[in-house]
């Protein structure tokens, strides 16, 4: 049995002062939407951010949204909310959530934040169906419910290459966009404001992918379950001066971490790879569940999903066309496979953990044989662990306690 014992996992000092700019957006948001001094735009994880901001839209992220739900467990009793009005339990658990959240009037922002009640309202919702239809569907509810228009980006998928077809397809789409934004912005598009924006969010993407290449080092400075929690400017805050600045202050800390040979799992071990979406509810305990038994999540699809190399000022339809296309889940298993090998060399690994999320399909890569051809390939062992986002009802924590255990120590004895 792998031998398991409390193991020290390091805080990150930055933390505070990320908590305090995710704060200052959530209530710059909440502003916008109880005074109605800016316009809100609500947008999926990779819809056009850059498009809104640049036109002066505060943007609300529902699925940073419906990650609070799961980080903070409240997602498991909303979520028949929404499974009561017709939306199935074997759909996105980030929907029903955040959709049971809507229903009920309860969310995390008004807990966490003094004076924030309730999500900002939406004057437009922008989607881009890159990832999955579920947010077409997701917004499509929100839209006849308020009675706000929801507009997108219908993208293609399953791509080995992105090709200039696929680039003019997608960039037509996003140009598409603009009237009914200025429309209901009042504002024209400025270009130059664009570029700015497309900028400091190709700023952004390049610290983050040093942020997370921190991790090739050995011992790794920072864990998957860090950098879930440590993305979130990232993910709300692309295109702004202050993710920019946050991930200076981050990647000096983890750069000042390997010069002194600190670990974030003391006495790493065993270097993992996570392949999958977390479950939110339970990331503290599968932070300790692995460096418990030395073992260091350190790299994963998840995060550096949000490392967009194609933004470019110089041309900021196309490119902003290309990094929504170039993402990981848009691509082919060929691309995907190609993507996972490179990632288990650059950061050495010794097992991946798939994670196969109940309600979401599209971020579970273990159904349709890859495991099995990445290990043939690579030598590389893994093992595929059930459980969902949000829906912790489709979590078995002993199981999962049990065959992680089990599967470290096959890796050890494989040493
Ligand atoms: S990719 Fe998965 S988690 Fe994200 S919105 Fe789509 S179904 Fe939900």
């Amino acid at each position: 049995m792998a031998e398991e014992k409390k193991i020290i996992r390091k805080k990150i000092q930055a933390t505070d002062q990320m908590n305090k700019i995710m704060a200052d957006y959530f209530y710059d948001l909440n502003e916008a939407s109880t005074t109605g001094s800016r316009k809100v735009a609500w947008c999926t994880s990779v819809g056009p951010a850059e498009l809104l901001r640049a036109m002066g839209f505060a943007v609300h992220f529902p699925e940073n949204h419906a990650a609070m739900l799961g980080a903070t467990r409240m997602s498991t009793d909303l979520i028949p909310e929404a499974n009561a009005i017709g939306y199935s339990p074997d759909i996105c658990s980030y929907l029903t959530a955040d959709i049971g959240s809507y229903i009920t009037g309860k969310t995390p922002l008004a807990m966490a934040f003094e004076g924030i009640k309730s999500v900002p309202r939406p004057d437009v919702l922008v989607y881009n169906t890159n990832q999955c239809r579920d947010v077409q569907d997701w917004f499509s509810w929100y839209s006849k419910e308020l009675g706000v228009p929801s507009i997108g980006v219908t993208s293609p998928k399953n791509l080995t290459d992105v090709t200039d077809a696929h680039i003019d397809d997608v960039t037509r789409q996003i140009e598409a966009l603009v009237p009914q934004l200025e429309e209901i912005s009042g504002e024209r598009l400025d270009m130059e404001r664009l570029r700015e924006t497309v900028a400091l969010s190709r700023e952004c993407t390049e610290l983050w992918k040093q942020v997370l290449e921190t991790a090739t080092a050995r011992p790794a400075p920072l864990t998957f379950f860090d950098g879930t929690i440590h993305m979130g400017p990232a993910v709300v805050l692309r295109g702004t001066r202050q993710a920019v600045d946050y991930y200076k202050v981050l990647l000096a800390e983890l750069e000042r971490r390997i010069e002194d040979g600190v670990g974030a799992v003391e006495d790493e071990a065993i270097r993992i790879y996570w392949e999958g979406m977390p479950v939110w509810g339970r990331l503290r305990q599968h932070s300790e569940l692995f460096s418990n038994l030395r073992a260091n999540v350190l790299a994963s699809t998840y995060c550096s999903s949000w490392i967009f190399q194609a933004f470019d000022a110089k041309d900021p339809f196309r490119s902003m066309a290309r990094a929504y296309l170039e993402l990981f889940i848009v691509r082919s298993d060929e691309y995907k496979e190609k993507y996972i090998r490179e990632m288990l060399e650059k950061f050495d690994i010794d097992g991946i953990i798939y994670h196969d999320a109940k309600t979401c399909p599209c971020n579970s890569n273990s159904r349709y044989g890859m495991p099995q051809r990445l290990e043939a390939e690579t030598g590389i062992p893994s093992l595929v662990i059930s459980g969902d986002l949000n829906d912790l009802r489709c979590v078995s924590d002993e199981q999962t306690k049990t065959n992680v255990e089990a599967f470290i120590e096959q890796i050890e004895e494989g040493e």
